[in-house]
């Protein structure tokens, strides 16, 4: 479903019920309510305060798969990173080790914040993550350390952040 659609809903009397309805069974809700202990079987974060965290997992844990692990499951980014331009192709190692600093800092503190691939397109490099934050931090992060050119947009009618950085 796109953004354009569920604001659509809202203006039409007497949909708010179907809305909730759907709202409740989106997969990458972060903020939904979960019943505690849970522990994701696939990565073993556990909600903890309401709060998907790196927490001991207690004994007799609900089970139930996180954001993270589902968009992963689905192939299903929230944020996209493309990286272009002669500098990136000669210091791209550096720039990939300084990302990956920052996402496993991010990550050792937040479960769902995760990159889920990288890969080569037409001497660009893809990098797709499971938070849209994170893929905007490390954006900033390379744009700090390294200038250049950054963007951000969310496409018409789309709910995944697009982020473009070149030098
Ligand atoms: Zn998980």
């Amino acid at each position: 479903m796109t953004g354009l659609e569920r604001s659509a809903d809202f203006r039409k009397p007497g949909r708010q019920d179907r809305l909730l309805q759907e709202q409740t069974h989106d997969p990458y809700r972060y903020n939904q309510k979960l019943k505690e202990p849970t522990v994701c079987p696939e990565c073993k974060a556990v909600v903890h305060n309401g709060h998907w965290s790196w927490a001991a997992v207690p004994e007799g844990a609900d089970q139930q798969i996180c954001p993270a692990c589902q968009r992963i499951k689905d192939g299903a980014p929230a944020g996209y990173l493309t990286l272009r331009g002669e500098f990136l192709s000669l210091h791209e190692a550096e720039i990939m080790s300084l990302i990956h600093h920052h996402v496993e800092r991010e990550q050792s503190r937040h479960p769902l914040k995760r990159i889920m691939q990288h890969q080569k397109q037409d001497g660009s490099l893809v990098i797709t993550f499971t938070d849209a934050h994170l893929a905007r931090g490390v954006a900033e992060a390379v744009y700090h350390a390294y200038d250049g050119a950054l963007d951000m947009h969310y496409p018409k009618d789309e709910v995944v952040l697009h982020v473009n950085w070149s030098r």
